[in-house]
């Protein structure tokens, strides 16, 4: 089958979280499956795009309202990636390094959408999957079934895949006439509570809807930022299929940002080497269990909890235990878990930006990772974490409820039922009993090295959703 990933993100290319992950490894995966399956996703001012080359297959000329803008459709020359990559290049909108927060993110996102539905009709493609991720390419799946200008890609199949239900790209009707002409009949598919929604209007007009992993699926219908009674409505149409990870990406023997590769056999002394790296980097105390966090520093995550959850644990155990941050997000906790730094010198450190490279080092040198998320819709850390044979501890949410099993129960990890300081400082207290059991920790850290979390699997079930939706 012919499948277009038409997303905001993609790993290497233009990352920000895990839907950059997802969308740069399930199209190698189905071409693996022998499926035809490529990545569109607007051409950034960044390192990927300067760095590689590629060839110019389309141009245009377009109207957002009264604005023109140009567009060039940037084909990557290798496809090096394990897909062929598109970039579309509309140089007033995307000639900047960051892939979100500018003021005209309505206005970017939109045009991205409109120039490649363009591009495939003047060139007459006719794929036949449409894989719309989240609200960025939410308006596609309406402008397919109700534009004008798009009506000969009315019977192609579109399938969204909700990352993160929480972001969801409204703006108001003052910037309706952006939109190319439609059937004006069908105005409520793009309206949600007074705005129009990108993500409603997806989870209204494409043919399936799916999540990144069912336990989100469950509780996106209780939680879902305004959206419940949607998802509920929809919920026949709708399905939980878990991420997977890369594992030629994240692979202990062959992964080139470590310290030191390691394997099954000879963990304990290449997990150790990569924690002395971070030890010494860090200023922390190699011989102590070291306990990371990795991740956006929003409330999503539990992050304004962290500097509380820190100074308590720290408190309770001087001297016993390391904690290193990576991350950033909200300027207030930033601040925060750097000024910590000058009270628990030798055994907390916090690096405050992003860093693919340190996180890679770290999900390798860590003994556990902390996950405190409030809302995880699949969560991809704690797979690498347990792949690289660090114990998560998480809090019993989305995927992580469904990729977590605590170790009480015959599992590989840590689970709390709460995004609070106790529930949390309560399972770091279970994580140093853990660390000095060295046995049952090493036993502990293989199985977690074991579990098969590869994206061959999930992509066959993206293929039958697929197959099932061109029937
Ligand atoms: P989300 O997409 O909600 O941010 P995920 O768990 O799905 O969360 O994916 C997060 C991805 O982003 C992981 O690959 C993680 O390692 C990476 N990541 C997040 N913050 C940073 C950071 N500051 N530096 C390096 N990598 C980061």
């Amino acid at each position: 089958m012919e499948i277009f990933h038409i997303s905001a993100e993609c790993y290497p290319v233009a990352k920000v979280g895990g839907l950059a992950d997802v969308v740069g490894a399930l199209p190698k995966y189905q071409n693996n499956l022998g499926h035809y399956a490529k990545v569109v996703v607007p051409g950034y001012d960044n390192q990927f795009i300067q760095k590689n080359e590629f060839d110019i297959v389309h141009k245009g000329q377009l109207k957002l309202g009264w604005f023109e803008f140009s567009y060039a459709v940037l084909k990557e020359k290798t496809n090096k990636l394990g897909f062929e990559l598109y970039q579309i290049a509309i140089p007033e909108l995307f000639d900047r390094p960051n892939v979100y927060s500018y003021e005209d993110d309505t206005e970017r996102f939109l045009a991205f959408q409109i120039a490649f539905l363009n591009w495939l009709t003047e060139t007459n493609q006719y794929p036949d999957i449409l894989h719309c991720h989240d609200h960025h390419t939410g308006l596609i799946p309406f402008m397919v079934q109700h534009s004008y200008n798009y009506h000969q890609l009315k019977n192609i199949p579109t399938l969204l895949t909700i990352h993160n239900g929480q972001y969801q790209g409204w703006f108001g009707y003052d910037k309706l006439h952006y939109l190319p002409a439609f059937d004006l009949s069908k105005i409520g598919y793009l309206e949600w509570n007074g705005t129009i929604n990108p993500l409603a209007s997806a989870i209204k007009c494409a043919w399936k809807v799916t999540t990144v992993s069912p336990s989100y699926l469950e509780e996106i219908s209780n939680h879902a930022n305004g959206l419940e009674n949607l998802l509920r409505w929809e919920r026949p149409k709708s399905l939980g299929i878990l991420n997977g990870i890369d594992t030629d990406v994240w692979n202990t023997k062959t992964d080139a940002m470590l310290s030191e590769n390691y394997t099954l056999k000879d963990f304990k002394k290449g997990k150790n080497k990569n924690k002395e790296f971070l030890c010494k980097e860090f200023n922390l105390n190699p011989e102590k269990p070291l306990f990371t966090f990795i991740g956006r520093l929003v409330g999503e995550k539990g992050a304004d909890l962290l500097p509380q959850i820190c100074s308590i644990a720290l408190h309770q155990n001087p001297g016993e235990i390391n904690i290193l941050i990576l991350g950033s997000g909200d300027p207030h906790v930033e601040n925060e878990l750097q000024g910590l730094q000058n009270f628990y010198h030798g055994n907390y450190n916090a690096y405050i930006g992003y860093n693919e490279k340190l996180a890679h080092i770290i999900y390798a040198g860590a003994d556990f990772l902390l996950m405190p998320s409030r809302v995880e819709p699949c969560g991809l850390n704690q797979m690498y974490a347990l792949r690289y044979g660090t114990i998560p501890i998480v809090r019993r949410t989305g995927g992580l409820r469904d990729t977590v099993l605590d170790m009480g129960d015959g599992g590989f990890g840590i689970c709390h039922d709460q995004t609070s300081v106790f529930d949390v400082t309560h399972s770091i207290t279970r994580a140093i009993g853990l660390f000095q059991e060295t046995k049952k920790f090493d036993e502990i850290r293989k199985t977690a090295m074991q579990i098969d979390h590869s994206w061959d699997k999930v992509a066959e079930e993206y293929t039958n959703v697929y197959q099932s939706l061109s029937k």
